[in-house]
């Protein structure tokens, strides 16, 4: 902690705050005026991403933009998802210090400002850790601790229980984020995959304001999978090691069997073997599919397809070309320059 000491001269340009929005028109305008209240006096912009809504979203952030110019929106052309509607608003970031938040209030604007002093006393990553959740169900909150739990037996990434996508990036840490361009994308494990000094703000997690999770249990279930699977090889190797513990029992049974023939007391089972073919062959479809959800992701990836599609631009700097979107490829192109803020006038570089 002291040695930190020495390095605590950041002086804040500009922060951005990074929201993605999906359907969520009974609470945006009251995000927008809490986040304006809570960052009073800090030069800010707030970056939303309209990840498709197909209600008034998309109509009430343009007003916001007409009123606000602080207020800068990516539409995207279609919903991406979560984690993907943030990568977008990343890319368009200017700031020196980054905010990634939801947009549904469940995530305190208020503790904006206690990570910025982290990150002006020199921390690069500055993540909130939920210490109490309101207003979840004992479902989620149980399926999200088996799912830490398997996170952590599987993938190498210490990963804070209980922290979500809420955290604070400098820039140099968030360059390097967004060098990731990787389809299947858990945010919150890539940003402790990056490394950098990292610091845990606790917060108590909030009701929803209004409206609905966006998230069904289907698409929790994927997100989970493609969370372990992005930063963990292990269910390949377990379906390795399983085939060799099979492998084991059926050479331990042919003395057995021969043993028992040779007593006499052999009795031809139909029974057995059905059970045994039905288990082994149980198992090597699931080894199969599970080979197919990696490979599948190899697809994935392969296809090099742009992470997103921007509809529309408002409020953008001149850096970025406001209004009209730019050609899709543009938008995610890999590593050089990180996509549209090629020419950024933000610090850093
Ligand atoms: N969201 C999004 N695209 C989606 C799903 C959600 O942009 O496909 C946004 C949503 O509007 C909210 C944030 O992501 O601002 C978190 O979503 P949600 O509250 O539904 O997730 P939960 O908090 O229940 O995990
Ligand atoms: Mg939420």
């Amino acid at each position: 902690m002291a040695a930190d000491a020495p390095e605590s001269t950041r002086t804040l340009g500009l922060l951005s705050v990074v929201a993605p929005v999906f359907n969520e028109d009974e609470l945006i305008e009251v995000f927008h005026a809490r986040v304006c209240a809570a960052l009073e006096g800090i030069p800010f912009e707030l970056v939303l991403v309209d990840d498709g809504s197909t209600d008034r979203t998309a109509e009430l952030l343009a007003g916001l933009a007409a009123a606000d110019e602080r207020v800068r929106v990516i539409e995207l052309s279609r919903n991406f998802g979560h984690q993907t509607a943030i990568t977008a608003g990343l890319d368009h970031a200017a700031g020196d210090a980054i905010v990634m938040i939801d947009a549904d209030l469940q995530d305190p604007p208020e503790v904006i400002p206690q990570m910025l002093d982290h990150w002006r006393r020199g921390t690069d990553v500055v993540y909130a850790v939920r210490h109490k959740r309101d207003g979840e169900t004992h479902f989620k909150l149980a399926t999200a601790k088996l799912f830490y739990r398997l996170f952590d037996a599987l993938a190498n990434v210490p990963l804070e229980h209980d922290s979500g996508d809420f955290r604070l990036l400098d820039r140099a840490p968030l360059d390097a984020l967004l060098a990731m361009r990787e389809r299947n994308r858990f945010l919150r494990g890539m940003t402790v995959w990056i490394g950098y000094t990292q610091t845990a703000v606790p917060y108590e997690r909030d009701a929803r304001y209004a409206g609905e999770t966006k998230y069904t249990l289907s698409r929790m279930l994927r997100f989970s999978f493609d969370a372990i699977s992005s930063f963990s090889h292990r269910p390949l190797q377990l379906a390795t090691l399983f085939g060799f513990l099979v492998s084991l029992v059926a050479f331990i049974a042919i003395p057995v069997v021969i043993a028992l023939r040779i007593s006499g007391s052999y009795l031809p089972g139909f029974g057995s073997l059905t059970i045994a073919i039905l288990l082994l062959g149980g198992i090597q479809l699931m080894a199969i599919g599970l080979i197919g959800e990696y490979v599948g992701r190899i697809y994935d990836e392969v296809k090099g397809r742009p992470l997103y599609v921007v509809r529309t631009r408002r409020n953008m700097p001149p850096t970025t070309s406001g209004g009209v979107a730019e050609p899709p490829a543009e938008a995610t192109q890999p590593p050089a320059g990180f996509g549209p803020r090629a020419g950024r006038t933000g610090s850093g570089s």
